[in-house]
């Protein structure tokens, strides 16, 4: 009887290889084939930890209006955002993907006048109700800005910011280990680990960016909404972001606001392209940017307008 053994390797959608080594006992010496096959060809054979993530939904937006004062940002917009996955939201100027990704942490509510209509839920609880905690959520739900904004204080109490205030270190010991796992996490720790005192606006545009990702990573969110993180970035520093994103879906549920079409292709599973308010069509990215079912992705997306 030959033996299969199955073994899975990286849990991403477009990157997932599957290593098939079969091992016969009929022959003398045992015979390994390697065989690097796509998820998608397996799909039958295996219920993959994976294939259980795209049917469960970590925040589900139910027919939402926004409006600032009497001007409405969106309009009828549900979408459903898998967890760990990285989900792109693309679209011209103006047309409200910030205004999108700010109601998914109640980043909105700072804003005199602004009032949504519908439902936005994590982990099904709808945290628009009245009884939401929404610094809790604000935990749960970290956000990177366009522009890095590091506090100016070491790199080392940037990262431990949020931990003080939220009382998560028992020890000064324990804060150690969570700057240097989270500065790890967040790819700098080998570039500032020999001067962590040091005043976190010496940094790079590049490395400051990464610090504010540290900065957030420290609380422990479950999900983390990205506004343009790299669109005031050289292109080096630009990569190393997107290495980034990529990386940390395997522990978080991540959504980013982009105006460059090829990161969204890059780095995301899924993206949502939207019009004047509007969500035009969501689907997985490979989709949206090969066969859009919509006009309009297809004339945004291939460069008519934008
Ligand atoms: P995008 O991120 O796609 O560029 P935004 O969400 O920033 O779009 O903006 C959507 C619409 O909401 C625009 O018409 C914009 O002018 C308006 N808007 C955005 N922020 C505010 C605000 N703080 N106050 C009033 N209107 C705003």
């Amino acid at each position: 009887m030959p033996q299969v053994d199955v073994e899975m390797r990286d849990n991403s959608v477009n990157f997932l290889r599957t290593k098939l080594s079969v091992r016969s006992q009929d022959v003398h010496s045992p015979v390994t084939f390697s065989v690097i096959i796509s998820m998608h060809a397996f799909a039958d054979l295996l219920q993959s930890p994976l294939e259980a993530m795209a049917d469960s939904v970590k925040i589900s937006v139910n027919h939402t209006n926004f409006y600032y004062g009497s001007n409405q940002a969106l309009y009828d917009v549900s979408m459903q955002i898998r967890p760990q996955f990285v989900t792109a939201l693309i679209g011209p100027s103006g047309c409200g993907k910030s205004t999108f990704l700010r109601s998914l942490n109640r980043m909105n509510d700072l804003i005199p006048g602004a009032r949504l209509e519908g439902k936005v839920e994590l982990d099904g609880e709808n945290i628009y109700s009245d009884d939401m905690d929404v610094i809790h959520l604000r935990r749960r739900v970290g956000m990177i800005f366009q522009r890095s904004n590091p506090f100016p204080m070491s790199i080392y109490d940037n990262v431990a910011y949020g931990v003080r205030v939220n009382g998560l270190a028992k020890r000064r010991l324990q804060l150690d280990e969570i700057v240097e796992k989270t500065l790890t996490a967040a790819a700098l720790w080998d570039e500032v680990k020999d001067r962590l005192s040091r005043s976190a606006l010496s940094l790079s545009g590049g490395q400051q960016q990464r610090l504010c990702i540290a900065r957030a990573l420290a609380v422990e969110p479950e999900v983390i909404l990205m506004d343009e993180p790299a669109s005031a970035l050289d292109p080096i520093s630009t990569a190393k972001i997107e290495e980034l994103i990529y990386n940390l879906k395997r522990n978080y549920t991540i959504i980013v606001v982009t105006h460059n079409m090829q990161q969204a292709a890059r780095v995301s599973d899924e993206t949502g392209f939207f019009l004047t308010g509007r969500l035009v069509e969501f689907n997985e990215t490979k989709k949206i940017f090969t066969a859009p079912v919509n006009r309009e992705t297809e004339d945004y997306i291939t460069g008519r307008f934008g």
